[in-house]
């Protein structure tokens, strides 16, 4: 074998070849209104295009990039779309898009500070930026007994807090041991369905999840969750970890923080706040009040991921003791001493998180936060939900339809006054003929459809044309 033979890409290849694939993205985003916003594809019809066996030999870059516009591209639902409507937003922007280039580029590994200072200290720093541009508590600082972190996911977040949860309450003997059984989880009926995969995960048992009921608002009713805790103690159980959501996924209910925090300070209980989505509305000061009675939390997360113009994955994960989590997570195999973490100077993030290996995902959050600056990002969070706003005065006017919930921000949840199957039908309708996305949830029992105005390019326009063809399709349907 000859040392000049190689297969990899040449620096002039990958220079042409980057430029085509951020085109191929340009273009993508220039004609993506044109596109069905939902996969209209048939299960299995991707993988029936593509070559049953891999090639014996390299492909021409051109060749790749020109399939996924032909095989891959139908089969992706336009989550970029500016007529994206449906879940929460899982939004993007030019910006974040480089950023994560750049760390794809550098490719680096930041477990350790050691193996890249640079990515453990900027995570550092933009996650207390954040701190500061979302008027969160002092103690998520990283100047004090706390700290932020950034993990791929709402769920890694809440599986981290209940773990550093179970070892408070067990004095750090569960991570010997294993629990007895006795330990409780709360959150309510309407929390995320994370919550209880990290219940499951974390060995505490479905059973030993209570789920609490809520008010007509879909916030958890505090008085239930007194009581339910006073139950378990009284049956000798333990209860340990609290789960409260800001902003739940069904219909954006805000669970009161001020009272659920009382209560888990008196039953020195852990409380994880859950912020996903609605979390980015604290951005604009006028928003904030969402996390009133935030500082008596032990730990919260939020997604920039969702609503913050960042690609996934992008968790924001703050804890009030970080020597918690660390004592939790935390083993030192011999490999991965060294002298920096000795001297116990540096942050080593592997110790705040599941994996070991870990993205410089901080690139792509600092990229977003210099390129819109507070004031731009406030500016678009303060669009998306006037917009929803003026789309639930739309609704209030039209007879046909009815309003569930007064959306406190930029999620309406409506539904046509004709019954449940009128509605299916009319998302059906919508999601097939592609000029739109919706998604629905069951609120009181009924089928509720949600429209969620939080996609990075999102405007007046869009929000007009999807009333318009909801007010068309449901005429269809009313003949
Ligand atoms: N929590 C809430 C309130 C959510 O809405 C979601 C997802 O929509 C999650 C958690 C899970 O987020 P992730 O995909 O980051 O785990």
């Amino acid at each position: 074998m000859t040392e000049q033979k190689t297969y990899h890409m040449s620096a002039a290849d990958f220079r042409r070849h980057g430029r085509a694939a951020v085109d191929w993205i340009a273009d993508y985003y220039e004609q993506i209104e044109s596109l069905p916003v939902q996969s209209q594809v048939a299960p299995g019809q991707i993988r029936a295009g593509l070559p049953p066996h891999p090639p014996p030999a390299g492909e021409a870059f051109e060749d790749i990039l020109q399939d996924v516009t032909n095989l891959i591209l139908p089969g992706v639902t336009h989550w970029q779309s500016p007529n994206f409507f449906a879940f929460f937003p899982a939004n993007t922007s030019g910006p974040a898009i480089l950023g994560d280039l750049l760390s794809s580029g550098l490719g680096v590994q930041g477990m350790l500070w050691a193996t890249s200072p640079a990515c453990t200290e900027l995570e550092t720093h933009v996650m207390d930026w954040v701190v500061e541009m979302l008027g969160l508590p002092a103690k998520f600082l990283s100047s004090s007994a706390g700290g932020g972190v950034i993990q791929d996911s709402a769920s890694s977040a809440a599986l981290c807090a209940l773990l550093a949860a179970r070892e408070r309450a067990t004095n750090f003997a569960s991570n010997e041991q294993g629990n007895d059984g006795r330990l409780v989880a709360y959150t309510s009926t309407q929390a995320h369905s994370s919550i209880e995969k990290a219940v499951k995960i974390a060995g505490i048992g479905r059973q030993n999840l209570r789920l609490i009921e809520v008010d007509e608002n879909f916030g958890m009713r505090p008085d239930l969750l007194a009581r339910q805790i006073e139950e378990d103690r009284q049956g000798g159980l333990t209860p340990f970890f609290v789960v409260a959501t800001v902003g739940t996924t069904s219909s954006n209910g805000l669970d009161p923080l001020t009272e659920i925090g009382e209560i888990c300070t008196v039953n020195n209980i852990w409380l994880h706040v859950d912020g996903a989505m609605a979390g980015t509305a604290a951005l604009c000061p006028e928003y904030r009040w969402i996390h009133d009675g935030l500082e008596t939390a032990d730990s919260y997360c939020f997604n920039p991921h969702k609503w913050m113009f960042t690609n996934f994955d992008c968790d924001c994960f703050y804890v009030a003791d970080r020597n918690i989590l660390i004592q939790t997570l935390s083993i030192l195999p011999e490999y991965l001493r060294n002298q920096a973490t000795e001297s116990g100077a540096v942050i080593d993030y592997r110790d705040w998180n599941i994996p070991l290996g870990r993205r410089f995902r901080a690139l792509k959050l600092w990229f977003v936060i210099r390129h819109y600056g507070i004031e731009g990002l406030q500016y678009h969070i303060r669009r998306h939900v006037e917009l929803a706003r003026e789309f639930a005065a739309w609704i209030e006017k039209d007879d046909r339809f009815e309003m569930v919930v007064l959306p406190p921000l930029n999620l309406v949840c409506f539904r046509h006054r004709g019954g449940d199957d009128i509605n299916q039908n009319l998302m059906d309708r919508l999601n097939r003929g592609g000029d739109l996305y919706l998604t629905h949830t069951m609120m009181h029992d009924r089928l509720t459809l949600r429209l969620c105005v939080g996609q990075t390019h999102t405007r007046r326009r869009h929000v007009v044309d999807a009333w318009r063809k909801i007010q068309e399709a449901a005429g269809e349907l009313e003949k």
